[in-house]
C-alpha cells in the first residue's frame, strides 16, 4: 500500500477514543492528539468539556444517529451506513486540506465504531493514520460497579456483543463466561427471551448499566428472567447488559454502599 508522506512525517488522521463519559476518561495520548488538531470530527458521546483541550480547532458535530452512535435498524433497505459516506468524504476533504484532523469518537474506535469504514477511506486516498486506544463502554461498566469481567476459576472469557444485526434482528448467544451487550438498552425483553433460548439458566445474574462512566450513571441487578424488568430505569440511556460470571457482586462488604438503594431495584451511583 502506498501512502502520502507527510510533512515532518506525522499522520494526518488520528482515530481517538473519547472514553466513555466524562472527558478525564480520554488517555492522555488521546488528548495530546487533540490538542494538535486543526479539525475534529466528533460524535455526540463525546462530552463538551473535551473542547477545551484543543479551543482553536473547527470541532464538526457528526454525531447525528441518536446516542448510540450507531444506527440501530438499517433505515434504507439494509442499507445501513446512512451518514458514514459523508464522514468518510469529510474527513479525507480535510486531511487532504492540510489540516491535522482528529476523529473523537466514543468509547474506544475499535469497538461497534465503523472504524473499518473510516479506515478504509483513508487508505484508498493515501492518507496516513493512527488509532488512539479509549476505554470502551463494557469497562466502564465494570468499574462502575465494582464487578471484574474475569473471576478467577469461573469467569475465563468475555465477549463483547452487539445485539443488533443489520436486519434490526436481536440475537443472543452462550459463547463465553460473561457475555456483554452493546446497544440492547431498547430491547431488553427481547434480549431476555434471546438469552433464555441460547441456553442461558434463567437465574444467571444480570447487570445493567446506563450511562458508564458520567456521574449521573446507573445501574440495576437482575437475572436472565428478570431483565425485562430493567427498561424503564435506562430507558432512553446508552446501556450496557452485562450476563454471567462479570455480573456476580463480590462480597456483602463490597457491596455495602449500593445496597441502600437496592430496595427499589436500582443504585444511583454519583
Ligand atoms: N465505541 C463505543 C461503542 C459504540 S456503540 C465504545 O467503545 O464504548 C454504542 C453503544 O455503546 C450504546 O448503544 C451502548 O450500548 C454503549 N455505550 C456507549 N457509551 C455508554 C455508556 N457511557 N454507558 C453505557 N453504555 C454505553
Amino acid at each position: 500500500m502506498t501512502r502520502v508522506a507527510t510533512p515532518g512525517g506525522d499522520v494526518r488522521v488520528a482515530f481517538v477514543g473519547a472514553g466513555p463519559g466524562e472527558a478525564d476518561l480520554i488517555t492522555l495520548r488521546g488528548a495530546q492528539r487533540l490538542r494538535g488538531a486543526d479539525v475534529v470530527l466528533f460524535d455526540s458521546l463525546a462530552d463538551p468539556a473535551l473542547r477545551q483541550l484543543a479551543p482553536r480547532a473547527r470541532w464538526i458535530d457528526v454525531g447525528k444517529r441518536g446516542f448510540s452512535g450507531v444506527p440501530h435498524a438499517p433505515r434504507d433497505g439494509g442499507r445501513d451506513n446512512t451518514g458514514q459516506d459523508t464522514i468518510n468524504a469529510l474527513l479525507v476533504k480535510h486531511a487532504l486540506s492540510g489540516a491535522r484532523v482528529v476523529r473523537l469518537k466514543g468509547g474506544d474506535p475499535s469497538i461497534f465504531g465503523r472504524l473499518e469504514e473510516e479506515l478504509d477511506a483513508l487508505a484508498a486516498a493515501g492518507i496516513e493514520c493512527e488509532v488512539v486506544p479509549g476505554v470502551t463502554a463494557a469497562i466502564a461498566a465494570a468499574a462502575a460497579t465494582q464487578r471484574p469481567l474475569t473471576r478467577r476459576g469461573s469467569g475465563r472469557s468475555v465477549s463483547l456483543t452487539t445485539a443488533m444485526t443489520r436486519t434490526g434482528e436481536l440475537r443472543a448467544s452462550r459463547s463465553a463466561d460473561t457475555e456483554v451487550f452493546y446497544m440492547a438498552g431498547k430491547q431488553l425483553a427481547a434480549l431476555s427471551r434471546r438469552l433464555i433460548e441460547a441456553g442461558w439458566p434463567t437465574d444467571t445474574p444480570v447487570s445493567v448499566v446506563s450511562r458508564a462512566g458520567w456521574p449521573d450513571q446507573l445501574q440495576s441487578d437482575h437475572n436472565v428472567a428478570t431483565l425485562p424488568r430493567a427498561s424503564l430505569l435506562h430507558a432512553g440511556r446508552p446501556t450496557i447488559v452485562t450476563v454471567g460470571a462479570g455480573a456476580r457482586t463480590l462480597s456483602p462488604v463490597k457491596r455495602h454502599a449500593i445496597d441502600a438503594s437496592e430496595t427499589r431495584g436500582e443504585t444511583l451511583k454519583a
